[in-house]
């Protein structure tokens, strides 16, 4: 396996149906390599795949694939360290609108240590590159956003330099994703224009696995790669450690340290 990350700020468990491992399966396999910190980071509720890009004839339904409200709402049953493992309450959610909307509400946001804000078909149509600027902008102003996910998407083009301005200005990271290699080919030469203006420009980043499974976790050999490429610098990576991370999450959201070394359950 290639370039290893200890510190997995963005993953994906069976409450996201197209993910594949539990969350004690990932905690193990995150151990078994030597993960310091596992952010589980599960798809927002309104993610959805329609009946004619599965290949259905009929094209009105629609399946729903990410996680319940009350998941979320819930986190507070795990402890947030396992033996030598952190565990990040997080979510994925889904731009829904081009004003930046995302699919959980504020109450349920703010439980969270960490939350990602990505767009994904069909949750939102292609439109102008204004309307795009406009989502991802709207999106790191929320408060409670402190990332955007995988933005290389090839339909959704933006104005990088002002999404990024304004990522920079709000203190919030731009994630360069190795799952996109896979799931999103036609993404990458994008995600190279990003990272060069995410070094150019001094933008937080995250490399990240997006790991879908346990055999995903870990390797970020690609957007490692990418990242070198570009010119980011190891400071700007904000995952390049547990404690760098740490650091991050509890000077954005104002809280204590100490919360992160609680083994019982609680909020
Ligand atoms: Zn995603
Ligand atoms: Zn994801």
């Amino acid at each position: 396996m290639g370039y290893i990350i200890k510190t997995e700020p963005h993953t994906h468990t069976m409450v996201s149906h197209h993910a594949f491992n539990t969350m004690q399966e990932m905690i193990y396999a995150a151990e078994a390599k030597g993960i310091e910190l596992i952010a589980f980071t599960d798809h927002g509720p309104d993610l959805r795949v329609t009946a004619d890009l599965l290949g259905y004839e009929k094209r009105d339904t629609v399946f729903y694939d990410g996680a319940h409200p009350w998941h979320f709402n819930n986190l507070k049953a795990l402890p947030r360290r396992v033996g030598s493992l952190y565990v990040i309450r997080g979510a994925e959610t889904n731009i829904i609108d081009y004003n930046g909307t995302v699919d959980l509400p504020n109450t349920i946001l703010k439980k969270m240590d960490w939350v990602i804000a990505s767009i994904h078909r069909p949750c939102l149509n292609p439109g102008t590159i204004d309307d795009h600027t406009n989502a991802y902008i709207k999106a790191l102003e929320n408060p409670y956003v402190d990332a955007i996910g995988h933005s290389g998407l090839a339909k959704f083009p933006y104005d990088i330099d002002a999404v990024l301005e304004t990522a920079k200005r709000l203190d919030k990271v731009i994630e360069l994703n190795n799952h996109s290699f896979i799931t999103r080919p036609a993404s990458v030469e994008n995600c190279k224009k990003i990272a060069r203006r995410c070094a150019e420009l001094g933008v937080k980043v995250i490399l990240s696995t997006d790991a879908h499974s346990i055999y995903e976790l870990g390797n970020v050999e690609k957007a490692a790669a990418i990242a070198q490429e570009a010119g980011i610098k190891q400071e700007q990576i904000i995952n390049e450690n547990a404690e760098k991370f740490l650091t991050h999450i509890c000077n954005r959201r104002g809280v204590d340290r100490s919360i992160f070394e609680n083994t019982n359950p609680g909020e």
